[in-house]
């Protein structure tokens, strides 16, 4: 590459977030010299005169919709821009990497992309930029048994982004609305959840990243006129002392900004003496990846909580005055038909329809390729094969009346994406109720629904849309 190198870093999908997965790696690529254009197509479309000008084209594959939607912008970018080098990044890059290959991805970076991205734009990193370097991935099958790098980060670079006002808002229970950042304090999980895409990658790994640089990234979304912040850490309670420095500091500087988090039911019951400041510093709600209420399933799926723990989390959140958002994997191959009448019936005693997003009720467990799910011999029944159009394990339910039911559930939630939970929740208990022929509790009225701060964007928090289901403006 003779004079600048130019970049050009693509999402496709980021959950309705200004996308953090562009932002941090401009940062790093500017400050090697680079010229970087960034380009989100989940809200913009692809400007032919920027893939022609670019050396490097780097698509950011953070979950996997982005990444089956990045293969026809990918075919793209190669008929405008033969000469171009193609990479991927992000935590679906390396356990795609077979497939990423055959159409034309030269190189893949996973786990703290930042480095090996501007090592291939720039030709070279800052000496003091990374601590200790991964073994260089070499094989289709990434294993995380090597050690992820420790970053010197940086904070992220917004410019050349559409304004935070194009994305996902906050919806308040008085009508008002917020308009929402987001930002990482920490990177990886501490843990090994055998569903989880963060394992295959880091392995039970994670990374803090310096309060001053999450400070740095929040004050300028907030200059930005950022009200609320999302911080996407996998598990804000990884590293604890950490988050609570973090959101203090957080406070005294922003005194009216809010802000939510993930965090796992261990950690809430573990770390219960702390939900009070997080509610003082402005936390509005905690998800928290619950995905059943079925102690064996827990189990098959390594979670660290029982039902019991749940039910104690919702009691320790509510106590607390932060709300919790439980997210679920409501269709798996060990769920009944009465099990999710079941799940819908807990729902509703712990007065939580409200909170649950209803398109949580209609996930149906996704198993990409080398999900630690794989190795858990109950599974084994129940597979059908990898497809590759969808770059997943095809699994069935031994009741074809459930896969039935998940299909007309996620339809019946397709159809009324933005409308009242509890309406949807209502329908949806209904259908199950009367295919199961179980009895369910009445799940109350429409207007009961305030109370809850919800984003405007449905598919938000764990789910992944159907990549069919979106369309690239
Ligand atoms: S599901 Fe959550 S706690 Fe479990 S490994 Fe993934 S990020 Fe960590």
């Amino acid at each position: 590459m003779a004079g600048m190198p130019r970049a050009l870093l693509i999402s496709t999908y980021d959950l309705g977030h200004q996308p953090f997965g562009l932002a941090s790696p401009a940062a790093w690529l500017r400050r090697g010299g680079a010229e970087v254009a960034c380009a989100d197509l989940s809200k913009q479309k692809l400007d032919e005169e920027q893939v022609r000008a670019a050396d490097v084209i780097a698509f950011h594959l953070p979950m996997h919709t982005a990444t089956r939607m990045a293969s026809g912008v990918i075919r793209k970018v190669r008929e405008i821009n033969p000469h171009a080098r193609i990479a991927a990044y992000g935590l679906y890059a390396p356990i795609n990497a077979e497939w990423l290959r055959s159409l034309g991805v030269a190189d893949l970076f996973g786990a703290e992309f930042e480095a090996g991205l501007t090592r291939l734009v720039c030709g070279s990193v800052p000496a003091d930029a990374v601590a200790r370097e991964s073994a260089p991935m070499t094989g289709a099958r990434h294993t995380a048994r090597t050690t992820v790098p420790r970053l010197q980060f940086i904070p992220p670079d917004r410019t050349g982004l559409l304004p935070l006002a194009r994305y996902a808002t906050l919806r308040m229970p008085d009508g008002t609305t917020r308009v929402a950042g987001y930002t990482e304090a920490s990177r990886g999980c501490r843990h090994l959840c055998r569903h989880c895409p963060v394992v295959p990658i880091y392995g039970g790994q994670f990374r803090v990243v310096p309060g001053h640089v999450v400070l740095a990234d929040v004050r300028a979304q907030v200059d930005a006129g950022a009200q609320h912040i999302t911080f996407g850490d996998p598990d804000f309670f990884n590293g604890p002392r950490h988050a609570l420095q973090v959101v203090q500091a957080l406070r005294t500087a922003h005194p009216h900004l809010t802000y939510d988090v993930t965090i796992k039911i261990e950690h809430l019951l573990r770390h219960r003496d702390l939900l009070p400041t997080l509610r003082d510093t402005g936390c509005l709600f905690i998800t928290s990846a619950v995905e059943s209420i079925d102690d064996r399933v827990l189990e098959i799926l390594d979670k660290g909580h029982t039902r019991a723990d749940f039910v104690a989390a919702v009691t320790l959140c509510r106590d607390a005055g932060v709300p919790l958002v439980p997210t679920f994997v409501a269709f798996h191959p060990w769920i009944t038909m009465v099990g999710y009448c079941e799940l819908l019936t807990t729902l509703t005693r712990l007065d939580l329809i409200a909170h649950v997003a209803p398109i949580q009720l209609a996930i149906r467990l996704l198993i990409p390729s080398g999900s630690r799910l794989l190795e858990h011999p109950d599974l084994a029944p129940h597979l059908r094969g990898f497809e590759r159009r969808t770059l997943t394990h095809l699994w069935q339910h031994p009741d074809p009346e459930v896969d039935r039911l998940q299909a007309d559930v996620a339809a019946l939630v397709g159809r009324t994406l933005t409308g009242s939970r509890r309406e949807l929740f209502g329908a949806i208990a209904a259908l199950a109720s009367s295919r199961a022929g179980v009895a369910m509790p009445s799940s109350g009225h429409a207007g009961e629904d305030a109370g809850i701060p919800q984003f405007d964007e449905p598919w938000y928090c764990c789910a992944e849309p159907n990549p069919e289901q979106l369309t690239l403006v």
